[in-house]
Protein backbone atom coordinates (compact mmCIF):
# COMPACT_ATOMS: atom_id res chain seq x y z
CA UNK A 1 0.00 0.00 0.00
CA UNK A 2 1.77 3.46 -0.99
CA UNK A 3 0.76 4.76 2.50
CA UNK A 4 2.87 2.82 4.17
CA UNK A 5 5.95 4.17 2.00
CA UNK A 6 4.55 8.14 2.31
CA UNK A 7 3.57 8.13 5.52
CA UNK A 8 5.74 9.40 7.92
CA UNK A 9 6.77 12.15 4.84
CA UNK A 10 3.64 13.85 4.79
CA UNK A 11 2.75 13.64 8.12
CA UNK A 12 6.66 15.59 8.68
CA UNK A 13 5.56 18.15 5.73
CA UNK A 14 2.27 18.52 8.25
CA UNK A 15 3.76 19.25 11.35
CA UNK A 16 5.69 21.79 9.31
CA UNK A 17 2.77 23.86 8.87
CA UNK A 18 0.46 22.59 11.16
CA UNK A 19 1.65 21.35 13.90
CA UNK A 20 2.34 22.17 17.64
CA UNK A 21 5.48 24.50 18.01
CA UNK A 22 7.51 25.67 21.14
CA UNK A 23 5.85 23.44 23.72
CA UNK A 24 8.62 23.54 26.52
CA UNK A 25 9.29 19.77 26.32
CA UNK A 26 10.17 19.78 22.58
CA UNK A 27 13.55 19.81 21.14
CA UNK A 28 15.13 18.26 24.14
CA UNK A 29 17.30 15.30 24.02
CA UNK A 30 17.83 15.00 27.79
CA UNK A 31 15.75 11.78 28.61
CA UNK A 32 15.01 13.21 32.05
CA UNK A 33 13.06 16.48 30.42
CA UNK A 34 11.56 13.58 28.06
CA UNK A 35 10.48 11.24 30.57
CA UNK A 36 9.27 13.50 33.02
CA UNK A 37 6.47 15.56 30.17
CA UNK A 38 5.55 11.95 28.52
CA UNK A 39 4.01 10.69 32.16
CA UNK A 40 2.85 14.21 32.95
CA UNK A 41 0.75 13.97 29.47
CA UNK A 42 -0.62 11.16 30.14
CA UNK A 43 -4.25 11.44 31.45
CA UNK A 44 -3.19 15.96 31.59
CA UNK A 45 -3.95 18.27 29.25
CA UNK A 46 -1.79 19.99 27.95
CA UNK A 47 -3.13 23.43 29.29
CA UNK A 48 -2.16 22.03 33.10
CA UNK A 49 1.40 20.19 31.54
CA UNK A 50 2.51 23.66 30.17
CA UNK A 51 2.18 25.63 33.43
CA UNK A 52 3.13 22.11 35.84
CA UNK A 53 5.82 20.78 34.00
CA UNK A 54 8.37 23.82 34.54
CA UNK A 55 7.32 24.04 38.20
CA UNK A 56 8.52 20.20 38.10
CA UNK A 57 11.92 20.94 36.61
CA UNK A 58 13.03 23.86 38.66
CA UNK A 59 12.03 21.29 41.73
CA UNK A 60 13.40 18.11 40.78
CA UNK A 61 15.98 19.60 37.65
CA UNK A 62 17.88 16.44 37.36
CA UNK A 63 17.04 12.04 38.31
CA UNK A 64 19.18 12.72 41.11
CA UNK A 65 17.60 15.19 43.05
CA UNK A 66 14.31 13.52 42.35
CA UNK A 67 15.67 9.62 43.43
CA UNK A 68 17.24 11.62 46.55
CA UNK A 69 14.02 13.53 47.10
CA UNK A 70 11.38 12.14 50.09
CA UNK A 71 8.33 11.01 48.17
CA UNK A 72 5.78 13.21 50.08
CA UNK A 73 8.01 16.03 48.47
CA UNK A 74 6.84 14.52 44.93
CA UNK A 75 3.23 14.44 45.84
CA UNK A 76 2.94 17.62 47.01
CA UNK A 77 4.69 18.81 43.94
CA UNK A 78 2.41 16.33 41.99
CA UNK A 79 -0.82 17.23 43.82
CA UNK A 80 -3.51 18.78 41.34
CA UNK A 81 -2.47 16.71 38.42
CA UNK A 82 -4.70 13.43 39.82
CA UNK A 83 -3.39 9.74 38.77
CA UNK A 84 -1.00 9.95 41.65
CA UNK A 85 0.46 6.26 40.93
CA UNK A 86 2.07 8.52 38.43
CA UNK A 87 4.31 10.58 40.93
CA UNK A 88 5.08 7.52 42.77
CA UNK A 89 6.18 5.60 39.75
CA UNK A 90 8.38 8.44 38.83
CA UNK A 91 9.81 8.46 42.41
CA UNK A 92 10.83 4.88 42.22
CA UNK A 93 11.94 4.84 38.38
CA UNK A 94 13.90 7.48 39.55
CA UNK A 95 15.99 5.37 42.20
CA UNK A 96 16.20 2.56 39.88
CA UNK A 97 18.18 4.43 37.37
CA UNK A 98 20.24 5.46 40.23
CA UNK A 99 20.90 2.34 41.03
CA UNK A 100 20.66 0.24 38.13
CA UNK A 101 21.87 2.31 35.75
CA UNK A 102 24.58 4.90 37.35
CA UNK A 103 22.15 7.83 36.67
CA UNK A 104 22.07 7.40 32.81
CA UNK A 105 19.07 6.14 30.89
CA UNK A 106 19.01 3.44 28.96
CA UNK A 107 17.97 3.83 25.48
CA UNK A 108 17.05 0.70 24.46
CA UNK A 109 12.98 0.30 24.64
CA UNK A 110 13.32 -2.81 25.94
CA UNK A 111 15.29 -1.90 28.59
CA UNK A 112 13.43 1.56 29.45
CA UNK A 113 10.09 -0.71 29.17
CA UNK A 114 11.42 -2.42 32.24
CA UNK A 115 11.30 0.45 34.15
CA UNK A 116 8.71 1.20 36.85
CA UNK A 117 5.37 3.24 35.35
CA UNK A 118 7.44 3.04 31.65
CA UNK A 119 4.61 1.26 29.27
CA UNK A 120 5.86 0.01 25.54
CA UNK A 121 4.55 3.26 23.75
CA UNK A 122 5.95 5.88 26.50
CA UNK A 123 9.15 3.88 26.06
CA UNK A 124 8.91 3.94 22.49
CA UNK A 125 8.70 8.07 22.83
CA UNK A 126 11.86 8.35 24.83
CA UNK A 127 13.80 6.40 22.76
CA UNK A 128 12.25 8.36 19.67
CA UNK A 129 12.86 11.77 21.39
CA UNK A 130 16.19 11.64 23.12
CA UNK A 131 17.87 8.99 21.38
CA UNK A 132 16.66 8.90 18.19
CA UNK A 133 15.76 5.38 17.83
CA UNK A 134 13.25 3.85 15.41
CA UNK A 135 10.82 3.05 17.76
CA UNK A 136 6.96 3.08 17.36
CA UNK A 137 4.48 4.81 20.00
CA UNK A 138 0.94 3.76 20.24
CA UNK A 139 -0.88 5.55 22.71
CA UNK A 140 -4.85 6.14 22.27
CA UNK A 141 -4.33 9.28 20.07
CA UNK A 142 -2.13 7.02 17.57
CA UNK A 143 -4.87 3.72 17.55
CA UNK A 144 -7.18 6.25 16.51
CA UNK A 145 -5.19 7.87 13.75
CA UNK A 146 -4.13 4.24 12.63
CA UNK A 147 -7.52 2.07 13.08
CA UNK A 148 -9.11 5.08 10.46
CA UNK A 149 -6.09 5.25 8.06
CA UNK A 150 -6.65 1.05 7.58
CA UNK A 151 -10.00 0.60 8.35
CA UNK A 152 -8.97 -1.58 11.31
CA UNK A 153 -12.32 -3.25 12.86
CA UNK A 154 -12.10 -4.95 16.45
CA UNK A 155 -12.05 -3.60 19.92
CA UNK A 156 -8.48 -1.95 20.65
CA UNK A 157 -8.30 -4.02 23.86
CA UNK A 158 -8.20 -7.52 21.71
CA UNK A 159 -4.82 -8.55 21.72
CA UNK A 160 -4.86 -9.66 17.82
CA UNK A 161 -6.07 -5.47 17.32
CA UNK A 162 -3.30 -4.58 19.37
CA UNK A 163 -0.86 -6.83 18.00
CA UNK A 164 -1.65 -5.28 14.15
CA UNK A 165 -1.95 -2.07 15.21
CA UNK A 166 1.91 -2.14 16.85
CA UNK A 167 3.05 -3.65 13.41
CA UNK A 168 1.78 -0.94 11.31
CA UNK A 169 2.79 1.63 13.96
CA UNK A 170 6.86 -0.01 13.29
CA UNK A 171 5.97 -0.17 9.46
CA UNK A 172 5.23 3.79 9.24
CA UNK A 173 7.96 4.77 10.92
CA UNK A 174 10.42 7.01 8.75
CA UNK A 175 13.90 5.18 7.23
CA UNK A 176 16.50 8.15 8.89
CA UNK A 177 16.70 7.50 12.75
CA UNK A 178 17.33 11.51 12.59
CA UNK A 179 13.71 12.44 11.85
CA UNK A 180 11.99 10.19 14.34
CA UNK A 181 11.66 12.95 17.40
CA UNK A 182 9.97 15.43 14.73
CA UNK A 183 8.21 12.49 13.20
CA UNK A 184 6.96 11.46 16.62
CA UNK A 185 5.61 14.71 18.07
CA UNK A 186 3.96 15.60 14.95
CA UNK A 187 2.19 11.44 15.30
CA UNK A 188 1.04 13.03 18.77
CA UNK A 189 -0.08 16.45 17.16
CA UNK A 190 -1.94 14.85 14.54
CA UNK A 191 -3.96 12.68 16.82
CA UNK A 192 -4.32 15.27 19.55
CA UNK A 193 -5.64 18.02 17.02
CA UNK A 194 -6.83 16.93 13.43
CA UNK A 195 -8.02 13.42 13.58
CA UNK A 196 -9.00 13.84 17.07
CA UNK A 197 -12.03 11.32 18.15
CA UNK A 198 -15.21 13.76 17.88
CA UNK A 199 -14.34 16.09 15.77
CA UNK A 200 -12.00 15.08 12.47
CA UNK A 201 -11.07 17.72 10.19
CA UNK A 202 -12.08 15.56 7.76
CA UNK A 203 -16.04 15.79 8.65
CA UNK A 204 -15.82 19.79 9.15
CA UNK A 205 -14.67 20.77 5.82
CA UNK A 206 -12.42 23.78 6.70
CA UNK A 207 -9.05 22.57 7.08
CA UNK A 208 -8.29 19.68 4.53
CA UNK A 209 -6.50 16.03 5.65
CA UNK A 210 -3.29 15.08 4.05
CA UNK A 211 -4.46 11.67 4.47
CA UNK A 212 -8.05 12.37 3.04
CA UNK A 213 -7.96 10.06 -0.48
CA UNK A 214 -6.03 7.09 1.44
CA UNK A 215 -7.94 7.30 4.50
CA UNK A 216 -10.04 3.81 4.44
CA UNK A 217 -12.25 5.12 6.81
CA UNK A 218 -13.25 8.40 5.18
CA UNK A 219 -13.81 6.80 1.99
CA UNK A 220 -15.77 4.47 3.41
CA UNK A 221 -17.63 6.49 5.68
CA UNK A 222 -16.90 5.43 8.84
CA UNK A 223 -14.79 8.09 10.09
CA UNK A 224 -16.91 7.91 13.54
CA UNK A 225 -17.06 4.76 13.75
CA UNK A 226 -13.53 3.57 14.43
CA UNK A 227 -12.35 2.67 16.86
CA UNK A 228 -14.53 0.56 17.74
CA UNK A 229 -15.82 2.23 20.82
CA UNK A 230 -16.00 0.37 24.69
CA UNK A 231 -19.10 0.36 26.35
CA UNK A 232 -18.74 2.08 29.61
CA UNK A 233 -20.99 1.05 32.67
CA UNK A 234 -22.22 3.57 34.65
CA UNK A 235 -19.85 4.67 37.39
CA UNK A 236 -20.18 3.17 40.78
CA UNK A 237 -21.04 5.97 43.29
CA UNK A 238 -20.02 5.73 47.07
CA UNK A 239 -20.62 7.63 50.50
CA UNK A 240 -18.30 8.37 53.24
CA UNK A 241 -17.55 10.59 56.06
CA UNK A 242 -14.54 12.98 56.35
CA UNK A 243 -13.54 14.59 60.01
CA UNK A 244 -12.16 17.98 59.48
CA UNK A 245 -10.92 18.28 63.24
CA UNK A 246 -9.50 21.19 64.59
CA UNK A 247 -7.20 22.25 67.07
CA UNK A 248 -6.41 26.45 66.92
CA UNK A 249 -4.37 26.86 63.21
CA UNK A 250 -4.01 23.01 63.23
CA UNK A 251 -5.74 20.83 61.64
CA UNK A 252 -5.72 17.00 61.66
CA UNK A 253 -4.41 14.87 58.76
CA UNK A 254 -3.90 11.41 57.83
CA UNK A 255 -1.33 9.43 55.26
CA UNK A 256 -3.01 7.52 52.71
CA UNK A 257 -1.93 3.75 52.35
CA UNK A 258 0.20 3.71 48.95
CA UNK A 259 -2.33 1.81 47.41
CA UNK A 260 -5.41 3.40 48.08
CA UNK A 261 -7.11 6.02 45.67
CA UNK A 262 -4.89 9.00 46.53
CA UNK A 263 -2.26 6.26 47.53
CA UNK A 264 0.37 8.35 49.42
CA UNK A 265 -1.12 11.69 49.54
CA UNK A 266 -2.40 13.44 52.90
CA UNK A 267 -5.55 13.51 53.44
CA UNK A 268 -8.69 14.13 56.24
CA UNK A 269 -9.35 10.85 58.17
CA UNK A 270 -12.18 9.30 56.96
CA UNK A 271 -14.49 6.75 57.15
CA UNK A 272 -14.90 3.35 55.00
CA UNK A 273 -16.82 4.05 51.42
CA UNK A 274 -19.82 2.63 51.16
CA UNK A 275 -21.94 2.41 47.92
CA UNK A 276 -24.63 4.72 47.69
CA UNK A 277 -28.21 3.64 48.01
CA UNK A 278 -30.28 6.95 47.33
CA UNK A 279 -29.44 9.64 45.07
CA UNK A 280 -31.03 12.19 47.48
CA UNK A 281 -28.71 13.78 50.26
CA UNK A 282 -28.12 12.07 53.20
CA UNK A 283 -30.05 13.78 56.10
CA UNK A 284 -28.35 11.45 59.14
CA UNK A 285 -26.30 13.57 61.85
CA UNK A 286 -23.68 11.56 63.31
CA UNK A 287 -22.86 11.87 66.86
CA UNK A 288 -19.39 12.25 67.95
CA UNK A 289 -18.40 9.37 68.95
CA UNK A 290 -19.64 7.43 66.18
CA UNK A 291 -17.62 9.65 63.75
CA UNK A 292 -14.32 9.22 65.32
CA UNK A 293 -14.80 5.74 65.72
CA UNK A 294 -15.54 5.73 61.76
CA UNK A 295 -12.34 7.64 60.68
CA UNK A 296 -9.81 7.00 63.24
CA UNK A 297 -8.15 3.96 64.73
CA UNK A 298 -10.20 2.80 67.98
CA UNK A 299 -7.25 4.12 71.10
CA UNK A 300 -6.53 7.36 69.02
CA UNK A 301 -11.00 8.12 68.94
CA UNK A 302 -10.99 7.47 72.08
CA UNK A 303 -8.20 9.49 73.59
CA UNK A 304 -9.87 12.44 71.09
CA UNK A 305 -13.38 12.01 72.60
CA UNK A 306 -12.40 13.46 75.83
CA UNK A 307 -10.76 16.62 73.80
CA UNK A 308 -13.68 17.33 71.46
CA UNK A 309 -16.32 19.74 71.10
CA UNK A 310 -19.70 18.12 69.27
CA UNK A 311 -20.19 17.86 66.05
CA UNK A 312 -21.29 20.58 63.38
CA UNK A 313 -22.16 19.49 59.56
CA UNK A 314 -20.23 20.66 56.91
CA UNK A 315 -20.18 20.62 53.31
CA UNK A 316 -21.12 17.61 50.92
CA UNK A 317 -18.78 17.49 48.36
CA UNK A 318 -18.94 15.40 44.98
CA UNK A 319 -15.60 13.97 43.36
CA UNK A 320 -16.06 12.26 40.16
CA UNK A 321 -12.48 9.64 39.21
CA UNK A 322 -12.41 8.09 36.07
CA UNK A 323 -14.16 4.82 37.18
CA UNK A 324 -16.24 6.15 39.93
CA UNK A 325 -17.82 8.66 42.37
CA UNK A 326 -17.48 9.86 45.72
CA UNK A 327 -19.55 11.80 47.85
CA UNK A 328 -17.67 13.03 50.66
CA UNK A 329 -19.59 14.83 53.72
CA UNK A 330 -17.57 16.83 55.55
CA UNK A 331 -17.76 17.16 59.63
CA UNK A 332 -16.03 20.17 61.70
CA UNK A 333 -15.02 19.33 65.20
CA UNK A 334 -12.29 21.38 66.97
CA UNK A 335 -10.66 19.81 69.69
CA UNK A 336 -9.91 22.17 73.05
CA UNK A 337 -6.43 20.51 73.05
CA UNK A 338 -3.90 19.00 70.35
CA UNK A 339 -3.26 15.45 71.74
CA UNK A 340 0.22 13.39 70.61
CA UNK A 341 -0.17 10.86 68.21
CA UNK A 342 2.63 8.00 67.95
CA UNK A 343 3.18 7.10 64.30
CA UNK A 344 3.91 8.43 61.10
CA UNK A 345 0.54 8.82 59.38
CA UNK A 346 -1.56 10.77 61.29
CA UNK A 347 -0.36 14.52 62.15
CA UNK A 348 -1.75 18.14 63.14
CA UNK A 349 -0.75 20.18 60.53
CA UNK A 350 -0.36 24.33 61.02
CA UNK A 351 -2.63 25.74 58.07
CA UNK A 352 -0.11 27.66 57.64
CA UNK A 353 2.44 24.72 56.66
CA UNK A 354 -0.09 22.43 54.44
CA UNK A 355 1.66 23.65 50.99
CA UNK A 356 4.23 20.93 52.07
CA UNK A 357 1.87 18.28 52.15
CA UNK A 358 0.58 16.85 49.04
CA UNK A 359 -3.20 16.76 49.26
CA UNK A 360 -5.93 15.16 46.80
CA UNK A 361 -7.78 18.16 45.11
CA UNK A 362 -10.91 18.39 47.01
CA UNK A 363 -9.66 18.69 50.23
CA UNK A 364 -6.98 20.79 49.05
CA UNK A 365 -9.94 23.29 48.33
CA UNK A 366 -11.58 22.47 51.49
CA UNK A 367 -8.52 23.34 53.80
CA UNK A 368 -7.58 26.13 51.60
CA UNK A 369 -11.04 28.27 52.38
CA UNK A 370 -9.56 27.55 56.04
CA UNK A 371 -6.41 29.05 54.99
CA UNK A 372 -7.06 31.47 53.37
CA UNK A 373 -10.03 32.50 56.20
CA UNK A 374 -6.83 32.52 58.18
CA UNK A 375 -4.83 34.58 55.88
CA UNK A 376 -1.93 31.98 55.26
CA UNK A 377 -1.34 30.47 51.91
CA UNK A 378 -1.89 27.46 50.36
CA UNK A 379 -0.75 28.22 46.65
CA UNK A 380 2.28 26.50 47.69
S1 LIG B 1 -9.24 11.62 6.69
FE1 LIG B 1 -10.19 12.05 8.63
S2 LIG B 1 -10.17 10.11 9.70
FE2 LIG B 1 -8.74 9.93 8.02
S3 LIG B 1 -6.77 10.51 8.89
FE3 LIG B 1 -7.66 12.35 8.02
S4 LIG B 1 -8.71 13.32 9.74
FE4 LIG B 1 -8.32 11.18 10.32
Amino acid sequence: MALLNTFSKKLIAWHGVDGRQGLPWQNNRDPYAVWVSEIMLQQTQVATVLERYPRFMRRFPTVKKLAAADIDEVLAEWAGLGYYSRARNLHVCAKQIMEQFSGKFPSAPALLEQLKGIGRSTAGAIAAFAFHERAPILDANVKRILARLFCIDGALQDKAVNDQLWNLASSLLPAKPEEMPIYTQALMDFGATWCTSRKPVCLSGERKCPFAKECQANLSNQVLLLPQKTIKAKSPEFDCDMLLLRHGNHVLLQKRPSKAIWGGLWSLPESAWVAKLKATARDDMLNLKDLLRLSLPHEKASALLKLCKPVERGELIKHVFTHRRLWMQIWHVQASKACAFAGEDLKWVPLAKLGQYGLPQPIKLILQGLSLARGDDLKN
